[in-house]
């Protein structure tokens, strides 16, 4: 079967087929450094990284690129809210950012690139984009793409375009807003009194870039001007990835991304998490429960990431057991490591080509390790080999060593028992099942695992 990605720009599944066969070039809108994100976010991160994974499973080279947003609308009033420059201001969540992905075992991208480290590449662009005559500049000397000169403004969101137009006028100057509001977006914007310190003085004057102008520079000054995939949550399709397009695709008449992937939005009581809702939790949240987070890439993963999830804490609770009960099963394989199992693999690769259904290919996990016709070694191996696409971490657990005092515990029960004192060796079996382990009696002696 053939790798097949869901692609929102044709809004069918296609066949993929990189641009150049020997490496796929990808970009991934990445986070904004000015807060930190709630899980709702890192649904985004996670099945970017899913993705490439698949990719490096199926034998192609990846280069991945992902961004930081280090300046945007939000990022200016909070640092001024905090009293702190920019640079200051970002780098905390940019290293708090960094942390989490790594709890999250979130693959790191080639490089993260921070828009601020681009800003003559965005006034190149803005530059082609005058001279091809879909920008102007405003009165107060800020420039805006005209969204009537672009044909295809609105080929990834499927707006009606015509009657949209007709209704764009006037011109929008905050990075995010809504379809109501389509109008021509600003792709640099002149200094005004609220930009504070914030600004650079370029060829097109005072002032600082819009924010999706910033995306089109990262992903050709790191990738080119044609990419094959470009990840985000479905909020940025419309207007983030929309103006991503008409900029990148108006200045070089290329076009600018083959497939176009999106994950959907996790819910909380079925309205979308989000800040301004406040109905959001971060990791830490997570990790104040008691909960390892790689439980939430774990939860994520039982979905397809083209559905809304439902985020509820029993659920996650409920994964945290699951992955629990998967990690002990899988320590009890022993220590050798055989061969991967051919024929679920051949399923693995099936599922996972037929755009990402990871909720099968998960399902392959619990069935191999109950299969009585594969060695215990084997079913290792092929664990083993499925995680280098869930990235759940089972590479490094250990065996647990029994503790002396449980060992000391079963040696008087053994003692109990073999006096026929069975009143005091039911005495000591609660008080090492209340220690967390089980103790289980076989022929030659006993035999003690981890709950
Ligand atoms: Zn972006």
């Amino acid at each position: 079967m053939a790798l097949k990605f869901y692609n929102t720009l044709t809004r069918e599944k296609e066949n993929f087929l990189p641009i150049n066969s020997k490496e796929v070039r990808m970009y991934s809108c990445g986070p904004t450094v000015y807060d930190y994100p709630h899980i709702g976010n890192y649904r985004a991160y996670i099945f970017a990284d899913t993705l490439k994974r698949v990719l490096l499973y199926e034998g192609f080279k990846v280069k991945h690129i992902m961004n930081l947003t280090d300046i945007d609308d939000k990022t200016i009033l909070n640092s001024q809210k905090e009293g702190k420059t920019l640079k200051k201001f970002t780098e905390f969540y940019t290293k708090e950012f960094f942390k989490d992905i790594k709890v999250l075992n979130i693959l790191n991208p080639k490089k993260f690139t921070k828009a601020t480290d681009y800003v003559d590449e965005m006034v190149d662009i803005i530059k082609k984009l005058m001279k091809n005559g879909l920008a102007y500049k405003s009165t107060d000397n800020s420039i805006y793409f005209d969204i009537k000169k672009f044909k295809n403004y609105g080929k990834l969101s499927h707006l009606v375009l015509e009657q949209q137009k007709e209704n764009a006028s006037g011109r929008i100057k905050t990075d995010e807003y809504e379809k109501d509001n389509i109008q021509d977006f600003a792709l640099w914007k002149a200094w005004d009194e609220k930009d504070g310190e914030v600004f650079w003085k370029t060829k097109l004057g005072k002032g600082r870039p819009g924010w999706h102008i910033e995306c089109s520079a990262m992903s050709m000054a790191n990738l080119g001007e044609q990419i094959d995939i470009h990840t985000g949550g479905v909020d940025n399709i419309f207007p983030h990835h929309e103006n991503e397009i008409a900029q990148s695709e108006g200045a070089t008449g290329k076009q600018f991304v083959k497939y176009w992937m999106h994950n959907e939005w996790v819910l909380v009581d079925q309205k979308k998490m989000a800040k301004s809702y406040h109905n959001f939790y971060t990791l830490k949240d997570i990790i104040d429960r008691g909960i390892d987070p790689i439980s939430y890439r774990f939860w994520l993963l039982m979905a397809n990431y083209r559905t809304r999830v439902n985020f509820v804490w029993e659920a996650l609770e409920g994964s945290k057991i699951a992955l629990k009960r998967l990690y002990k099963l899988y320590i009890e394989l022993g220590e050798k490591v055989g061969k991967v199992d051919v024929n679920y693999q051949q399923k693995f690769k099936e599922y996972l080509e037929d755009d990402l259904d990871t909720p099968r290919a998960l399902s392959l996990l619990w069935d191999i390790i109950k299969d009585e016709n594969v060695s215990p070694s084997d079913k290792k191996a092929t664990v083993l080999d499925f995680d280098k696409v869930f990235g759940l971490g089972f590479e490094n657990l250990k065996k647990e060593k029994i503790p002396k005092e449980i060992i000391k515990l079963a040696e008087e029960r053994e003692e109990a028992r073999k006096n026929k004192n069975f009143k005091k060796s039911d005495e000591l079996r609660d008080k090492i099942n209340n220690l967390g382990y089980d103790i289980k009696d076989e022929e030659n002696g006993y035999k003690i695992n981890l709950k």
